[in-house]
């Protein structure tokens, strides 16, 4: 028997990653380290399941959690990335406790994809950080396992709605979804697992291509929409300028669906900007031709914002106008403001000072 190869749950991309490798490259790397297949697989699956491994080949390798934060059922966690001055970068996930269908309580884990963002938002945290550096596959599927195996929660679906613009990591996010769906290791159903977007065209193309695979079908796309018309969103969201809503449209329109599935627009109620009835209508008109659902997001106000959140009237009379006129229409709970895990306000604000000074491009 060989010595124990070491197994590390440590996500930095300096170490083996059998966290961003599906069981098949899993069993092809060990090959080469002369480690039968009986015995990789077996590694493999003990891995993802039980979160061990009690294997002669392997070692397994400490979780880098970092900080907690809990409000009511709402967890925020982070994971360190790298060694030396860039451990300081971090990875931010929440744990969301929702209601299933059928009533019963269901847990959401909503992953990033990068730390920072490019894209620019103007009602995101995330944003004031810029771009830091893109997430490997094996450090997205590390969010998973350590709300699964070190927080010990059950995970009933995914969405990828943290730090980041998925679609410009979408090499390493496809990579990452690959694993999170395998048979041997986490076997998430892909219908429980939504990518969210602001609307890169080319993105959703290469989407559509993974959602032609087998297994991949029922993959959800949400949508970042947030405005009823260009002047608007060019506003809200500079991807607008380089690929604007008519553009947006006709990408999701090829986008196959299968089955009963639909695409999810997000709308970010802002009050004063986009919440009127006549702004309702015009986004009711611009959805029309889509098989989707619309979800209404009361805006949680970033660090320094310039707008409050709504008050309960705005969004209920949003909410009655578009299901007024024929969009099936629900409303996002906030859930996890106040330590700042809700939709829109991830970021570090360390980081966020640090970059700062001289480009500050959301406020
Ligand atoms: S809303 Fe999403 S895409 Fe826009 S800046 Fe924030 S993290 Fe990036």
């Amino acid at each position: 028997m060989s010595s124990k190869a070491p197994v590390s749950t440590n996500p930095d991309e300096s170490g083996p990653a059998i966290l961003g490798m599906t069981s098949e490259a899993f069993v092809e790397a060990s090959a080469t380290l002369g480690i039968p297949k009986v015995d990789a697989l077996s590694a493999y699956r003990a891995f993802y399941r039980q979160g061990s491994i009690t294997n002669d080949w392997f070692a397994l390798e400490e979780m880098p959690m970092g900080r907690r934060e809990i409000e009511g059922e709402t967890i925020k966690f982070t994971l360190g990335l790298g060694a030396g001055p860039e451990r300081r970068h971090e990875t931010e996930s929440v744990l969301i406790p929702m209601q299933g269908r059928s009533g019963r309580r269901t847990r959401t884990l909503c992953v990033s994809s990068q730390i920072g963002c490019a894209m620019g938002c103007k009602f995101c945290e995330t944003a004031q950080m810029g771009l830091v550096r893109n997430l490997s596959s094996a450090q997205i599927v590390a969010q998973w396992f350590a709300a699964r195996h070190v927080l010990g929660e059950e995970v009933n679906n995914i969405v990828f709605m943290g730090m980041g613009e998925p679609m410009d990591n979408i090499e390493e996010v496809i990579g990452a979804i690959r694993v999170l769906t395998d048979h041997n290791g986490p076997s998430i159903a892909s219908s429980r697992i939504t990518i969210s977007t602001v609307g890169r065209i080319d993105g959703i193309r290469r989407l559509s291509k993974l959602v032609a695979e087998d297994g991949f079908h029922r993959l959800n796309l949400a949508i970042s929409v947030n405005a009823p018309d260009d002047g608007i969103r060019n506003a809200l969201m500079p991807i607008n300028r380089a690929m604007n809503m008519d553009a947006l449209r006709e990408a999701l329109q090829a986008f196959p669906l299968h089955g009963g599935s639909a695409l999810l627009i997000e709308y970010v109620l802002i009050p004063g900007v986009n919440d009127s009835l006549e702004h309702c209508d015009r986004l009711c008109e611009w959805l029309e031709p889509l098989r989707c659902s619309l979800n209404v997001i009361p805006y949680n106000p970033r660090r320094d914002s310039p707008w409050p959140a709504p008050d309960e009237v705005s969004v209920d009379t949003f909410i009655r106008r578009a299901t007024a006129r024929g969009q099936f229409t629900k409303r996002r709970g906030t859930k996890g403001r106040d330590v700042m895990a809700a939709c829109g306000q991830l970021g570090n604000p360390e980081i966020r000072r640090k970059r700062r000074p001289g480009r500050d491009r959301a406020s």
